[in-house]
Formats: structure tokens, C-alpha cells, sequence
């Protein structure tokens, strides 16, 4: 297998816990803590693309994502490190706002450009003419797509499954659940778990997609990075599940119902669920598994706390 080199940014390999909620068992491995400033599941990605780019002796980063992007900040705070330029293309208005995500934004000191919904539908275009112009300046742009989810991104989470085997065994368990917004964590973890041989089923929690869009998405990546490192996985769609249903109140919205399951969570646990994606991930784990012997599933906690900041308010309120 070719394996990839990465840069160390991650603190790995993350803790697995068992916690009860409502006197029920479940197991959650917490990518949450795969680092403070630099945290959740996008770190891991960032480990393989960020060498591929000091690598090429890139010296601007461009990347893309909502504008409470846990991502976009991931890579401000990683290019701060690293001694890279970075430039973030974020969909939203919120010129003023300093909360969340934004403010590592800001304070990494990295350009962002604000685009309203329409101009972000075509960011990958923008971003390519953007960098257009860079090179004809002499420099080298290195583009990051949506959620750092490409063929070589999705590394992080194909050896997470060999991370995770490592804790717990996993033929005793059916499947891993996860959030899903741009399809690379799935991705990931449908690769790793055929390549050790498993036969795991990865739930994911479409928050920004519809259920055809990301069913396409994760399949086609990871059919993509199977060819690309000639990984001979078997991967077979029937392993991909998405639990629908769980975002009808949009992205950047969450219902008061499902804040308030978050906030019983908080409570019990001392864990506290963001309202783009742990928290919609949290409320399909709570209806399709919390407590049911038959089927055990890992609870994938991705990080995203920041988010919380930008709809303190409404936390408070349920
Ligand atoms: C980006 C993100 C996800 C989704 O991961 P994808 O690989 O984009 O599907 C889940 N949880 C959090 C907290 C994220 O920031």
C-alpha cells in the first residue's frame, strides 16, 4: 500500500470513552480532542494535505466553507503554524461578527472573503481565478477544496479505523456513526474499514446535502482514492447508510427540540454537541441507536464546539 506521508498537528490517537446517557451505554471516540485551537476532525485531514503543500513549496493556502467553517479555522490556525499564507473564501455576511470560528479566523491574520449563497454555489470557480492571479505574481496557491475532503485528505480517516482498531475491538461492533458535510470523514472510514478486512456500516448524518448528493459524493471519493493509491479496497456501498431527516431546518439552523436533547447531553455528560453537525449527528444516534442491544454502533464525535458561540443564545434559551 502507498501510504501517504503527513505533518504532525493532530494529538493522536484520540481518547475512546464510554459514557451512559439516560442510564444507557454508549462508546464515543472524541476527535473533539484532537487538538484545542487546531481541533476535530478536519486536523486529521489537514496532517496529509498540509505536507503535500509544504511539500510542493506552496506559500498560499486558499480554502472554502460556511462561515462558522470549523474547517476554514482548522486551516488559519494550521497555515498560522506553519508559516503559510492563508486565505479563507467563506459563505456569509457576518463582516462584523467576531464569535466562534471567525475569531481564530481573524486573529490568525489570514484574508477572508465574504460570498452571499449564490457567489459560494460556484466557490471552486473563484477560488481558481483568485489563483490565477497570485501566480501571475509569482506565487504558489495551493487550492483546499470543501472540508478538505479529497483523495488524499480522506487519509485521516482511513487510518483512523487502524487508530480505532487499536482500542477497542471493532468486529464487535456494526457500524461507526458520523455527521457528514462534505462526505470525507464517510469516505474515509468506508476505505479503512474494507482495507482491514471489516465489515462495518458507516451512518452518516447528512447535515448539508440532500441524501442523493452526499450518497454520490462519499461513494465517488472514495472509489476515487481506492484507484488513485491502487488500495484494491472492495468497497461496497450497501455499508453507506445515511440517516436522512436529521437537517431539514437547514445548516446553518438547528430545531429547539434537538437543542434541547443536546443540552440533556451537556448535563449528564459534561460533553457539549455543536449546532451544524455533532448535535444533528447526536439526535439520529439518539433515535436509531441509544440503548439498543442489537445493534452497536460507535458514536464519532468530530469536534465544532466553537459553533456553540454563534448561537449561544439559543443554547441558552432551550
Ligand atoms: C466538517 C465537519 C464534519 C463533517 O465532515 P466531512 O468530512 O466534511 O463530511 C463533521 N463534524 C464537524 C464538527 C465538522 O467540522
Amino acid at each position: 500500500m502507498n501510504t501517504p506521508k503527513r505533518i504532525q498537528l493532530a494529538y493522536l490517537p484520540t481518547p475512546l470513552q464510554q459514557l451512559s446517557f439516560q442510564n444507557k451505554k454508549f462508546v464515543v471516540k472524541r476527535d473533539d480532542l484532537s487538538g484545542l485551537e487546531m481541533s476535530g476532525n478536519k486536523v486529521r485531514k489537514l496532517e496529509y494535505i498540509l505536507y503535500q503543500a509544504k511539500k510542493m513549496n506552496s506559500d498560499v493556502i486558499f480554502t472554502c466553507g460556511g462561515e462558522q467553517s470549523n474547517h476554514a479555522r482548522a486551516t488559519a490556525v494550521a497555515c498560522a503554524k506553519l508559516g503559510l499564507t492563508c486565505r479563507l473564501f467563506l459563505w456569509g455576511s457576518n463582516k462584523k461578527s467576531t464569535e466562534g470560528n471567525l475569531f481564530f479566523d481573524k486573529l490568525s491574520g489570514c484574508k477572508i472573503t465574504f460570498l452571499d449563497k449564490a457567489e459560494y454555489a460556484k466557490v471552486n470557480e473563484i477560488m481558481f481565478e483568485e489563483r490565477k492571479k497570485l501566480l501571475k505574481h509569482g506565487k504558489n496557491v495551493y487550492v483546499i477544496p470543501e472540508g478538505g475532503s479529497t483523495t488524499l485528505g480522506i487519509w485521516g480517516y482511513i487510518s483512523f479505523i487502524e487508530e480505532l482498531g487499536k482500542q477497542i475491538p471493532l468486529q464487535n461492533f456494526s457500524g461507526i456513526l458520523t455527521a457528514a458535510g462534505s462526505g470525507g470523514t464517510a469516505a474515509g472510514l468506508l476505505i479503512g474499514s474494507s482495507i482491514m478486512g471489516l465489515n462495518l456500516k458507516i451512518y452518516a448524518v447528512n447535515v448539508l446535502y440532500s441524501k442523493l448528493t452526499i450518497q454520490n459524493k462519499v461513494l465517488r471519493l472514495a472509489e476515487a482514492c481506492n484507484l488513485e493509491y491502487k488500495l484494491n479496497a472492495s468497497i461496497d456501498p450497501a455499508n453507506l447508510v445515511v440517516l436522512d431527516g436529521y437537517s431539514n431546518e437547514g445548516y446553518k439552523e438547528i430545531s429547539m427540540d434537538k437543542i434541547k436533547l443536546i443540552k440533556n447531553l451537556f448535563m449528564q455528560t459534561g460533553i457539549l454537541l455543536d449546532p451544524a453537525y455533532t448535535g444533528k449527528a447526536f439526535n439520529a444516534y439518539y433515535d436509531h441507536f441509544l440503548g439498543k442491544r442489537k445493534e452497536q454502533v460507535i458514536f464519532l464525535h468530530t469536534g465544532g464546539l466553537f459553533g456553540v458561540f454563534a448561537k449561544s443564545k439559543k443554547y441558552l434559551s432551550a
